[in-house]
C-alpha cells in the first residue's frame, strides 16, 4: 500500500505502548480490505490524556484504541459513550463523529466471540474469574448477561471481588455472584468450573509464576481461559492442561476486540479468512508459529 495524502490514520494511545500487537492486526486488515490506513503506536503521558484526544481529533484521526492505563481516563474528553462502555465504565476504541471522539469497548464482545470461536460456554457453567481488575469487572458483566449459573469472584483484595460480585448481582437482577479472598480457594467446593484468569500473574517477562500454583485447585477446573497471551502458554493454563483440563490464551480476545474495533472505523464487515489473516500477523509478531 502506498501512503498518500489521502491514507487516513488510527493507533493506540498506550503508557507503556511500546509492546502493543495492534498495529499487526489493523495493518493486516487495511492490507487484506484495501482500504488506505495506517495505524501506529502512541505513547501517551498520564498527564496527557486529554491533550492526546484533541490532538487526534485535530489532526484527522479516523479511530484509537486506548490501552492499559488510559481506558478510564479518557472518558471525560470524548463526545459520547457508546451504551455498553458506559456500563462497563471503560473505553479501549474511539470512533471518530461530527462532534469528537465517541467511546466503545469492544474487549467484552471480543472476549465473547474469542470464547465462542474456542466452543467454550458461558450459559449454565459455574465460573471462577482470577482477579478483580478492570478487565475482570467487564468480564463478570459479560457472564451475567450471558446467564451464567454462578461466579465466584477470587482476589487477592477482596473487597474489590465483593464490590464486583454485588454490581453483577444488581445489574443481572439475579443472585449468582459471591467474591472470595484469593487464599481461600481451598474452600472452593468440589465442583468443576470454568476458570478465567484476569490477574497479570504469569506475563512475560515472569512467566514463571501463576496466581495459584496448588495443583488440588486445578483438578476443579475443566477449562482455563488465561486473558494474559504472552507467553503463548503460561504457567497458569499448563497447570490447567496437567490436571485434564483444557486451555486457551487471550491472543483470539486481542485479536477480536482489534477487529470489532476496525469495522466501526471503517463501516465494513471482516471475513473469517480476514481476521485468521490477522490472527497470523499477530502470532508472527510474537515469535509464535
Ligand atoms: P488491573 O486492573 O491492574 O487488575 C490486576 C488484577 O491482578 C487485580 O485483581 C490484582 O489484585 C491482581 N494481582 C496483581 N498482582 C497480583 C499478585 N501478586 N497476586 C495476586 N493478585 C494480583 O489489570 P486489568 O486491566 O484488569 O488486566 C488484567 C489482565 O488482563 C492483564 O494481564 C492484561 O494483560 C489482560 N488483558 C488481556 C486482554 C486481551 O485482549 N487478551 C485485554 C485486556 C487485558 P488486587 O486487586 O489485589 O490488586
Amino acid at each position: 500500500m502506498e501512503i498518500n495524502g489521502t491514507t487516513r490514520t488510527c493507533g493506540v494511545f498506550g503508557n507503556p505502548v511500546e509492546h502493543t500487537m495492534s498495529p499487526a492486526i489493523h495493518n493486516t486488515l487495511a492490507r487484506e480490505t484495501g482500504i488506505n490506513l495506517v495505524y501506529v503506536p502512541f505513547h501517551v503521558e498520564n498527564d496527557k490524556v486529554g491533550d492526546a484526544v484533541r490532538g487526534a481529533y485535530a489532526l484527522n484521526l479516523l479511530g484509537c484504541n486506548v490501552t492499559v492505563p488510559h481506558k478510564m481516563a479518557v472518558i471525560p474528553y470524548l463526545s459520547e459513550m457508546d451504551d455498553l462502555a458506559q456500563k462497563i465504565g471503560a473505553v479501549n476504541t474511539l470512533v471518530r463523529t461530527e462532534t469528537g471522539y465517541k467511546g466503545y469497548n469492544t474487549d467484552m464482545p471480543g472476549l465473547y466471540r474469542a470464547m465462542t470461536e474456542d466452543g467454550i460456554r458461558i450459559e449454565g457453567e459455574r465460573i471462577i474469574i482470577l482477579g478483580a481488575g478492570g478487565v475482570a469487572r467487564a468480564v463478570a458483566l459479560l457472564l451475567g448477561e450471558k446467564k451464567a449459573e454462578e461466579l465466584i469472584i477470587l482476589n487477592r483484595t477482596e473487597e474489590k471481588a465483593r464490590a464486583i460480585a454485588e454490581e453483577v448481582n444488581r445489574v443481572s437482577g439475579r443472585n449468582f455472584a459471591k467474591a472470595m479472598k484469593l487464599a481461600d480457594y481451598t474452600k472452593l467446593p468440589e465442583e468443576k468450573y470454568l476458570c478465567i484468569q484476569a490477574t497479570n500473574i504469569g506475563m512475560y517477562p515472569k512467566t514463571d509464576e501463576a496466581v495459584i500454583e496448588d495443583e488440588t485447585f486445578y483438578r476443579k477446573i475443566h477449562t482455563g481461559y488465561d486473558l494474559v497471551y504472552r507467553p503463548a502458554v503460561t504457567k497458569f493454563m499448563q497447570l490447567v492442561r496437567d490436571n485434564g483440563g483444557r486451555s486457551c490464551n487471550g491472543l483470539k480476545m486481542l485479536l477480536w476486540q482489534g477487529v470489532i474495533a476496525y469495522e466501526l472505523w471503517n463501516n465494513v464487515s471482516i471475513t473469517e479468512a480476514q481476521a485468521d489473516a490477522a490472527y497470523a500477523a499477530m502470532k508472527k509478531a510474537m515469535g509464535i508459529e
